[in-house]
């Protein structure tokens, strides 16, 4: 079986200075066609440690990624270490060269020394040239372990990946497949008594495997089948999911929808017209019902008012409210929902004014959103108090409007 191993090299990653999201999507890419990855290693740009790092992935896995340290600067030594490693030369890659050369020579700019760096590949490997830089991939076999070395910049590891790594690695046999994925939901039945009812099922099965997921109101149980092509996951997702439904099959339900689709369903429905007033969530509201596709129908927009000058002006509150009562505050939230459901002669029209914070606005704290809600004439309000810091504070209240919006 194939045990991989991936290593990102870099200094800055043991710094804390980036994160190694190099080995994150490496491994799902990987797990993706059927290729285990068991281990990740990081490593500083230093020649001893490079080499322990790489002694040891060799003693225990047969496929190793590397990415990092191929650059034309002192400090990237991938290339050096390795080659002592495989006990081969490096030697330059006259492709390689001829795409640096014809780089340095359309751009105008003396070439260094340290750049021809970037054309060296093993003696007796093979070189992935890169579609979109200059350091190419590197492949070496060595006592019975592939080893891939890759450039540390993401979008060119991505794209050799893509591109040339996993038809490589296909061309090798070293994958499996690929993993498909099918999602069964379920109402009315807890995680718990679901798992009761299926663990056998869900300790024997080994492909597809069966995970349990608890969603917002439903269970989920995730299918993972590997297979070489979709037909073929579907047999498999087929065959389970009959077994399946045999014990709980009363359960399962379509998938469920988001609280917007709810909303949006629910006005096409009722044939209701709606528009919006936003203070503290500038426009978030509007952006979030907007991202779904259709809403024209029933959604007129939305009066982002932000200043007092604004909500008098945009959204017809009385002075006497803002002066009174202030802008945060009930008063003012069911004078801005009022006054979008006249502005665009709309059904029903809801309104958000609050402290997104982070500091609290005179004695009024952070996180205090009020919540207007317009409805054939009849105003209401609601309170509330979210944790958290600006983003969390508005995105709250945006969720919440939906949920208040559904009933
Ligand atoms: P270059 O030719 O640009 O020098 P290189 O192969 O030598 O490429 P590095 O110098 O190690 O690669 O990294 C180049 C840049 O790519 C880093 O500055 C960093 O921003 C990014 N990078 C490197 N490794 C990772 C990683 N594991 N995850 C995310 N980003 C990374
Ligand atoms: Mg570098």
């Amino acid at each position: 079986t194939t045990r991989c191993e991936i290593i990102s090299v870099g200094t800055e990653l043991l710094l804390g200075q980036i994160v190694d999201t190099n080995a994150t999507w490496l491994s799902e890419q990987l797990n993706n066609i059927g290729i285990n990855v068991y281990y990740h290693q990081t490593v500083g740009d230093n020649h001893e440690r490079l080499q322990a790092v790489f002694e040891r992935a060799q003693s225990r896995s047969n496929v190793i990624v590397v990415t990092g340290g191929l650059g034309p600067t002192e400090d990237d030594l991938t290339r050096e270490v390795a080659a002592e490693l495989f006990d081969t030369t490096l030697e330059i890659d006259a492709a390689s060269m001829a795409k640096i050369e014809h780089f340095y020579q359309e751009k105008n700019i003396e070439m260094t020394e340290n750049n021809r760096k970037q054309a060296l590949a093993f003696r007796g490997g093979e070189v992935l040239a890169n579609p979109i830089g200059m350091a190419p991939g590197l492949t070496y076999h060595h006592e019975g372990t592939l080893w891939i070395f890759l450039p540390g910049v993401p979008k060119e590891m991505k794209q050799l990946t893509t591109d040339l790594v996993i038809p490589y690695l296909h061309k090798q046999q070293l994958s499996a497949g690929r993993l498909f994925y099918r999602t069964l939901y379920f109402q009315g039945i807890g995680e718990s008594a679901l798992e009761t009812e299926l663990l056998d099922l869900m300790q024997a099965q080994t492909n597809p495997t069966i995970a349990l997921l608890a969603g917002d109101g439903y269970v989920t149980l995730r299918l993972a089948a590997k297979s070489v092509d979709e037909t073929e996951s579907h047999h498999l997702f087929d065959q389970i999911e009959q077994v399946i439904s045999s014990r709980v099959g009363s359960f399962i339900v379509d998938q469920p929808k988001t609280i917007v689709e709810r909303v949006v369903s629910q006005f096409k429905h009722h044939r209701l017209t709606l528009a919006s007033c936003e203070s503290l969530t500038g426009g978030l509201f509007s952006s979030t019902l907007i991202s779904y596709e259709g809403v024209s129908s029933f959604y007129s927009g939305s009066l982002v008012t932000y200043n007092n000058e604004a909500k008098r002006e945009i959204a017809g509150v009385d002075d006497t409210i803002l002066e009174r009562d202030g802008a945060v505050s009930e008063a003012c939230a069911k004078a801005m929902a009022t006054g979008a459901a006249q502005k665009m002669n709309a059904d029903v029209a809801i309104s958000f004014t609050g402290v997104a914070g982070p500091d609290n606005q005179g004695h009024i704290p952070a996180g205090t959103v009020y919540i207007g809600l317009f409805h054939k004439g009849q105003t209401t309000c609601y309170s509330y108090q979210f944790p958290g810091g600006r983003d969390d504070v508005r995105q709250a209240a945006v969720e919440r409007g939906f949920k208040v919006l559904h009933h």
